[in-house]
């Protein structure tokens, strides 16, 4: 299995700290509003990459963390008159209903950053007693670059460049920097923001430091695995390896993995530009399997542009893979011929190649999209070779096989038994309040249906319903 290591900038062949077993941290969001479609996209396909390592036989421990404590949070909090945990406290709840619904698993830990301060503090102590840090004036605590040689290797990019570019604010006086590129580690306390008590003074960490020691905590000093999106290398990444190779002295992730960005009409999508949809947003059109198959159906590695044309072109894709799984389980179940036949035995040697090839790609650095194609083959093939003469074992096979992939990519495909008499209960209840007048109720009833996602049609043959997603 092949991996891209943004350190390296080279596939590498991947072989974990220790046989069997996968470390990996993913960045997750800062919790101030709903997440959006371009932050799912991290969560979606690390979540695969979780999967596929599993499959593989690896016992993945997998931390991905919220950060709770944030510029951004305070103003939110502010705005609403309330403290910033209820902020964070709603927007955790939400993004794991998204989570949820986007068949993203929880992972074996989803640390807080507001409840690993002592960790943090511990961490900023080792840096000062080691020099990599200093704390100026008024009690902010920085990072000091210049004393951690390798800074800049996850990034390649021109240090003396991005000091030089810097310098104006060194020179203004704008800050107590011993060099532009040194980063915070604690800063004081603005008033009403929420608080730590420390040596230096009252005040929050950096965003930085938090990721170097939710990842010590919960996975210890060397990891295997680091990932986020790419905004994240420079300077999120770059930092938390100054921070974990200084406190640590030990090599801190052994990859680097970084995911392209979810564009809209080419551009990046985000919160700052406004030109964004949340998860909320589309699961109202689209079933969440819908979006999961969209981003799985490009390269991690490639920009994705989201558009209304390519969210129904998966859709279809989808259904087709949904379909076929529909008729080889009928099959499966209730074909007259029980035994394969030889003739069969010889053609499930094709869906033996399509597997090897949905294998393939996804040792390939997960390529996803080339896996999907390989699904498709599969797909294709069920729907001319499965007829009334199939075998229930034949078609078997070949259903387990296309489950398997699919589960992998963490795709439901099975198509959703509505239990109808709950469905033509609640119809009929709505017919009898119509009578009534009760037309509240009625109308409760049509909205309590349209959650479920069934669409009432009134036809002169009485109320038909159908399903919208
Ligand atoms: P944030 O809440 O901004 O810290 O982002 C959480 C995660 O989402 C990080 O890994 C980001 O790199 C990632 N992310 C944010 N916007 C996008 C986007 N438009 N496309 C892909 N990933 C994104
Ligand atoms: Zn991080």
């Amino acid at each position: 299995m092949y991996v891209y290591n943004t350190l390296t900038n080279k596939k590498e062949k991947f072989s974990p700290l220790e046989e069997g077993k996968v470390k990996m941290y993913v960045c997750g969001p800062t919790v101030y509003n709903l997440i959006h479609i371009g932050n799912a996209r991290p969560m979606i396909v690390f979540d695969t990459v979780r999967r596929y390592l599993e499959y593989k036989g690896y016992e993945v421990t997998y931390v991905s963390n919220f950060t709770d404590i944030d510029d951004k949070i305070i103003k939110e909090a502010v705005k609403e008159g309330v403290p910033a945990s209820t902020v964070s406290e709603r927007y955790i709840k939400e993004c794991k209903k998204d989570m949820t619904a986007m068949n993203v698993r929880p992972a074996t830990k989803h640390p807080l950053a507001t409840e690993e301060i002592d960790g943090m503090l511990e961490m900023i102590r080792t840096l000062i007693n080691n020099g990599n840090a200093y704390t100026a004036k008024d009690g902010t605590v920085y990072f000091r670059t210049r004393s951690f040689k390798d800074y800049g290797k996850l990034s390649h990019k021109n240090l003396d460049e991005l000091r030089s570019g810097n310098r104006e604010l060194k020179v203004s006086g704008a800050n107590q920097k011993e060099d532009p590129l040194d980063f915070v580690l604690w800063k004081p306390k603005k008033e009403g923001e929420p608080y730590w008590d420390s040596e230096w003074c009252e005040g929050r960490p950096g965003w930085h430091i938090e990721c170097s020691v939710m990842s010590k905590r919960y996975l210890g000093d060397e990891i295997d695995i680091h990932a986020g999106g790419e905004d994240l290398i420079f300077p999120h990444h770059e930092n938390e390896i100054a921070q974990s190779e200084a406190a640590n002295k030990k090599p801190f992730a052994k990859y680097w993995m970084h995911n392209a960005f979810l564009n809209i009409n080419n551009k990046k999508m985000s919160k700052s530009l406004g030109n964004f949809f949340t998860v909320r947003d589309i699961s109202e059109k689209y079933d969440l399997q819908i979006l999961r198959f969209f981003m799985l159906s490009a390269h991690y590695r490639s920009p994705l542009n989201f558009s209304e044309e390519l969210m129904e072109s998966a859709k279809n894709g989808l259904e087709r893979i949904i379909t076929a799984v529909d008729n080889l389980s009928r099959t499966a179940k209730g074909a007259a011929a029980e035994k394969i036949s030889e003739e069969e035995k010889e053609k499930l040697s094709k869906i033996k190649e399509y597997a090897d090839k949905f294998e393939a790609a996804m040792d390939d650095d997960f390529n996803t999209a080339d896996a999907i194609a390989a699904i498709f083959e599969a797909v294709k093939f069920a729907n001319i070779e499965i007829t009334e003469k199939s075998s229930r074992e034949f078609a078997k096979d070949i259903l387990e096989t296309i489950l398997t992939e699919t589960d992998i990519l963490g795709l439901t495909v099975e198509r959703k038994e509505e239990s109808n008499a709950e469905i033509d209960a609640l119809i009929k209840e709505r017919q009898e309040a119509r009578k009534t007048k009760n037309f509240a109720r009625a109308d409760e009833i049509r909205d309590i249906l349209k959650e479920k996602g069934i669409a009432l049609e009134d036809t002169k043959d009485g109320v038909k319903w159908k399903k919208i997603r």
